[in-house]
């Protein structure tokens, strides 16, 4: 499951795992978050989130759900780096390190999307549709103060949606429980 090498692909792996009901052993879920944990803040990362490796983005990302996506490098960065912050959130392992690359990336996300708020932008989604999947999911691990009410806001957003490349498929892992 952990790919030290690839970020994406050991994201991948946990959310396959997670989706299918499979079971992680705690110690496999501290190795993953202390690699995880590793990524955070370095070049590449999106928001003070979670780094790919050197030269994964050179190919695009596929969908979990199987779809194709061709990506730009930062909605891919953001992507990966959202569903890396979930991941540490949902496995909750109590390591220094982890907890405080946890901590810094929410206090550098959280952030720029307080920033966001503040100039008077909507809280219900991100960037496109296939980021905002990715927002809505960190979302409901909580890892922000606010995350209810963003959520809410992006419930109504959802359901008035009209953009052609809404991901339908890609929302269905927000509704799917983790762990
Ligand atoms: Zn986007």
């Amino acid at each position: 499951m952990l790919d030290t090498r690839n970020l994406g692909a050991t994201v991948n792996a946990v959310n396959e795992a997670f989706l299918f009901g499979e079971r992680i052993s705690r110690s496999e879920a501290s190795k993953i978050s202390t690699f995880i944990a590793s990524r955070q803040g370095l070049p590449g990362n999106y928001g003070g989130l979670f780094a790919p490796a050197e030269g994964e983005l050179v190919s695009s990302y596929r969908l979990f759900t199987g779809d194709s996506v061709v990506m730009t490098a930062p909605a891919a960065r953001h992507i990966l780096g959202e569903e890396s912050l979930s991941i540490l959130m949902v496995f909750d392992i109590r390591t220094p390190e982890v907890q405080s690359a946890i901590q810094r990336a929410q206090d550098r996300f959280g952030e720029n999307l307080a920033e966001v708020r503040r100039t008077g932008y909507g809280i219900g989604t991100f960037c496109c549709g296939k980021c905002t999947v990715a927002y809505w999911r960190a979302l409901t691990t909580g890892w922000i103060d606010d995350a209810e009410e963003r959520i809410r806001a992006g419930m109504v957003n959802l359901a008035t949606a009209s953009q052609p490349e809404k991901p339908v498929s890609y929302c269905l892992m927000f509704m799917c429980p983790k762990a």
